[in-house]
């Protein structure tokens, strides 16, 4: 390979991340962001690494799924993190920093470093070659997202991320739901949560009248082009039985443990409406909440859909969203390394490939700056244990079902399994960060003592 740079598109938190790692491989980078030339409809400033709205990176502690994903990072030498650690404001036990001096900091950190060439231009198309790295975000400009529509087929691609709360496994009630396909028929069984009727009407009445998040302007004018995948609580407001005629509609779903329901004698206690899971990952931890896309407050949706039966305890790993989101789906073009399938020497980071969140959008850039680095210096590319939160991670986005990918905070979900069952919810995720901090710090030292140096 000719190429001696790197050309990094974007500078949110993935980009300025991809570009630092690769500057402090040794290698230059031409890192393009579009604003001030270009506004995107959510960013205020012209600073890099904008915060484009909370000011919180999650919970702290690093037995949470976010602050275990801080602690890898900073072990591997993040500047966003290390940054946000010297900017932190009080939180409550989360990671929150004053963004203004955070992003202005960042921006002369990366505008002074003698090998980041920081270009105010936007880029329209993905450059035909050298080693480049996408990572415009969930508000890729108009006509880069059409280019990368183009690059990956149009069934890989998303505009508007309508999508449902994802529960984990345990927390649902299993005496209460019940493993099965619509007629016995189907691909794979769903877990069913089944209603009678007083608890369907109950759960309507409270879902119609819940409250709702605000729609930002340029939301609004995507969800009118979404009327196929209404929110939840709008089929609630249309009547009574409108979601007992779509996705909580009980025909062919009964529950085995209660007799065969195609003897009559069983038919009272077939289900008046059943609210269906749909398992996410290879593991079975992770379940969908099949068509319960929603604009609710999380909150809201916490209350409201601990309603239903089987779910009274449900631990949420993702609440249900609707706003607009430019993403790939990833699992059928990337691998683990962040590289696309088709073209190497291409790689994507942030939100753009599914993940969800800040600090996942900097444990992608951490990656996918590693990575093109390590193709300049003709060194293989990096694939991060699973046992990390931020393995899991891209692990998860490379090998997910393509066909209802949806993008993914980091979770405890995603890790593979302990050795042994921990009922505790504290101690368990307790031993899920030994065990992922120790298999961190073993590769790593693996890495620089095969002297394939990491990049710290
Ligand atoms: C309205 C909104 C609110 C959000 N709130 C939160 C929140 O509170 N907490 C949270 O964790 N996550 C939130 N997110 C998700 C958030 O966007 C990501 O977590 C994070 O910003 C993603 O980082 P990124 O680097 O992938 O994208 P970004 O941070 O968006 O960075 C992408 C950069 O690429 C630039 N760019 C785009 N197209 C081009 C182009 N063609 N050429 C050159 N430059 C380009 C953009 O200007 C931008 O600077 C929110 C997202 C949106 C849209």
């Amino acid at each position: 390979m000719t190429t001696t740079k790197v050309t990094v598109i974007g500078a949110g938190l993935a980009g300025v991340e991809a570009a630092w790692q690769i500057a402090q491989a040794g290698v230059a980078v031409d890192l393009y962001e579009m604003r001030p030339v270009r506004a995107s409809p959510a960013h205020h400033t012209a600073e890099l690494a904008e915060l484009v709205c909370s000011n919180s990176f999650g919970a702290m502690a690093s037995d949470r799924a976010a602050g275990l994903l801080h602690e890898e990072l900073r072990r591997l030498g993040s500047i966003i993190i290390s940054t946000a650690d010297r900017h932190s404001v009080p939180a409550g036990g989360a990671l929150a920093v004053d963004r203004g001096v955070f992003s202005s900091q960042l921006t002369t950190t990366l505008a002074n470093h003698p090998l980041i060439n920081l270009k105010r231009e936007e880029i329209t198309e993905i450059p035909t070659d050298g080693v480049v790295v996408l990572a415009t975000g969930p508000l890729t400009s108009p006509q880069l997202a059409s280019d990368l529509q183009r690059f990956t087929g149009m069934e890989y691609f998303s505009f508007f991320d309508a999508a449902s709360p994802i529960v984990v496994g345990e927390s649902i009630n299993q005496e209460i739901v019940f493993l099965a396909s619509r007629y016995d028929k189907g691909e794979s069984a769903y877990l069913n949560c089944p209603m009678n009727k007083e608890q369907y009407l109950h759960f309507w009445q409270e879902l119609a009248h819940a409250e709702q998040a605000e729609l930002k302007d340029f939301e609004r004018e995507n969800a009118k082009f979404f009327e196929g995948c209404l929110p939840i609580e709008e089929l609630a407001k249309r009547g009574e039985d409108t979601m007992r005629y779509g996705p909580l509609k009980p025909v062919g779903l009964f529950d085995s443990r209660l007799g065969d329901f195609r003897d009559p004698v069983n038919k009272s206690k077939r289900p008046y409406a059943v609210v269906q899971l749909r398992q996410e990952d290879k593991a079975g931890e992770l379940w969908n909440m099949v068509g319960f896309q929603t604009n609710l407050k999380w909150g809201e949706q916490k209350r409201v859909f601990s309603l239903i039966p089987g779910l009274e305890k449900a631990e949420f790993v993702r609440m249900g969203v609707m706003h607009r989101n430019t993403f790939i789906n990833s699992p059928g073009l990337l691998h683990p390394t962040l590289q696309f399938q088709s073209r190497e020497t291409l790689l994507a980071a942030g939100q753009l490939v599914g993940t969800e969140g800040y600090t996942a959008a900097t444990a992608g850039g951490w990656l996918a700056g590693t990575n093109a680095a390590r193709l300049i210096l003709g060194k293989e590319p990096l694939i991060i244990p699973n046992t990390t939160m931020m393995g899991a991670l891209f692990d998860f986005i490379s090998s997910a079902s393509p066909k209802h990918f949806q993008p993914m905070p980091p979770n405890f979900g995603i890790l593979p399994q302990l050795p042994s069952k921990i009922r505790n919810k504290r101690e368990r995720y307790g031993q899920y960060r030994d065990r992922s901090l120790t298999d961190l710090d073993t590769w790593q030292t693996k890495l620089l003592t095969s002297a394939l140096t990491v990049v710290t």
